[in-house]
């Protein structure tokens, strides 16, 4: 038996002052003591640290994530001439495929893309992709639209700015002509930053979100060369690749809309200064048929809705199947972000789970934020109510919607703590169990992970301290990953 000990332990709800050390064997919980046992047992000081069960991230983009963090990060660019300047240093690594992401036009000075004649100034032997912030717009260089289009793929926008159809097709084509190495790399990238980020665990979607689960099938048959425990999502359409690949899932961020920064997310209201309310990608039938049939294969669906409309749409799926056919699936409303209180009602009794983004709100939230500007003051009090949600029995989870927003637990649970809106603030101990028991739950796993507990895996977060509205610096909170019993990130 390995002892973890000096350090303050979080068990049911609360850091419990009588358990100063926990005992583990074969990557299992077998003893919580409150005096250190005697005997010859290997002891691993943990310096007083606070051990939290080890913390999920219940949906991730990790290849994309992995593999954009591997290149070009546009975040701290404040005009044109900085995003040109950071892809022409790059340019000179190797590679023929490069990939510049966070571009947000807001933060540019000029208020606008460049230009793909300013692109191919800087790079023009070389294929380059630049993704708006929110995945959903994109630009690409010349010599990058003259590859799509050979490939037999075409781009029909006229617009240098590639949105839905046109922006997935340049974005898939790209995720495509990556080989097999450098796709295992984007993963490994990714579980290092899980880690880094106080995570044991996170969940993560793979597939192009239309009819092909990519490279699912290599990913599944490495999951254990991998420090993160990955549980992952063939996401896509095709239920009988699913199936065949021996998912008990399918989904992710497949579309029910857009989202709010593009105008595409389904509303059941116009935007601000707008005769557009969003629109919904699918029909009615055609969710109906998919949720159906996934359902009765017994596979447990996640779709992207971040609008009221689309989050309706689909959970009026959800919830005829709850009434007809109830087989505790836990179907997931990723997003779900715009929710009226009737929404609320009909979600609870859907029995849906919903994977929501507290760093959503910290960014764009309160009556002077981004949703604001796009849907008015009023809207953003029916925004991200994770409180609500809570109280009406609905299981919440947390994530990062990674590459999104910052894979960051101290973050996360902070955001939760200072929600813009004060009635949708919820305390510190529901903030960690929508990253603990209410993300095992969400994999089935509430047996075996989420708690401190005897005979549950020995997967442990340690921080420096508890999570308050206070902490500035998060990154340098999380002290040790503890996976399996084992340490696999150790910054003690
Ligand atoms: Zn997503
Ligand atoms: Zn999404």
């Amino acid at each position: 038996m390995k002892i973890y000990h000096n350090a303050k332990w979080w068990i049911k709800g609360r850091i419990d002052p009588e358990i100063i050390a926990v005992g583990v064997k074969d990557g299992k919980i077998v003893e919580l003591f409150n005096k250190l046992p005697q005997g010859s047992h290997r002891s691993i000081d943990l310096g007083g640290r606070f051990v939290f069960p080890g913390f999920i991230d219940t949906h991730t983009h990790s290849f994309e994530g992995g593999l954009y963090s591997m290149m070009i990060d546009l975040s701290p660019a404040q005009s044109i001439s900085d995003v040109l300047e950071l892809i022409h240093e790059y340019s000179r690594s190797k590679g023929k495929y490069i990939f510049a992401w966070n571009f947000d036009e807001s933060s540019i000075k000029e208020k606008r893309f460049p230009t793909r004649q300013e692109l191919d100034k800087v790079l023009q032997d070389k294929n380059l992709v630049l993704r708006r912030i929110d995945g959903h717009s994109c630009i690409v260089n010349s010599f990058a639209l003259k590859n799509i289009r050979e490939s037999g793929k075409l781009l029909d926008s006229r617009d240098e700015v590639l949105r839905g159809y046109d922006n997935d097709l340049a974005v898939h084509w790209f995720h495509k002509s990556l080989d097999q190495d450098i796709i295992i790399e984007a993963y490994h990238t990714a579980s290092r930053i899980a880690l880094q980020g106080g995570f044991t665990g996170i969940h993560t979607m793979i597939g192009d979100a239309d009819m092909s689960i990519t490279h699912y099938e290599l990913i599944r048959d490495r999951l254990s060369d991998f420090a993160v425990r990955y549980h992952i999502y063939p996401q896509s359409f095709d239920i009988d690749a699913a199936l065949d690949a021996g998912a008990t899932r399918v989904g992710g961020c497949i579309l029910a809309d857009g989202s709010i920064g593009s105008k595409t997310a389904a509303l059941s209201f116009n935007y601000l200064n707008s005769d557009s309310s969003g629109s919904l990608y699918q029909t009615d039938d055609f969710w109906k048929a998919f949720i159906t049939r996934a359902h009765q294969n017994n596979l447990q669906v996640g779709v992207h809705c971040i609008g009221d409309r689309a989050i309706k749409q689909i959970n009026d799926v959800y919830l005829a199947l709850e009434r007809a056919d109830s087989r505790d699936l836990r179907h997931q409303i990723i997003h779900c972000e715009i929710t009226p209180d009737s929404l609320l009602d009909e979600i609870a009794e859907s029995k849906a789970a919903t994977v929501m983004q507290p760093a959503f709100d910290r960014l764009w939230g309160g009556t002077d934020g981004f949703y604001a500007s796009m849907l008015g003051k009023d809207k953003t009090f029916e925004m991200n109510r994770f409180a609500s949600l809570l109280k009406r029995g609905v299981k919440v989870t947390g994530s990062s919607d990674w590459y999104i927003t910052e894979l960051d637990i101290v973050k996360s649970l902070q955001s939760l703590l200072i929600h813009t809106n004060p009635d949708e603030r919820i305390s510190l101990k529901d903030a960690v169990s929508i990253y603990t028991e209410n993300a095992a739950w969400l994999s089935h796993d509430e047996g075996r992970l989420g708690k401190i507990e005897k005979g549950f895996i020995a997967d442990f977060s340690v921080l420096e301290s508890l999570p308050s509205v206070e902490i500035s610096d998060t990154k340098k909170q999380v002290k040790a990953i503890i996976r399996d019993g084992e340490m696999v990130h150790d910054a003690l």
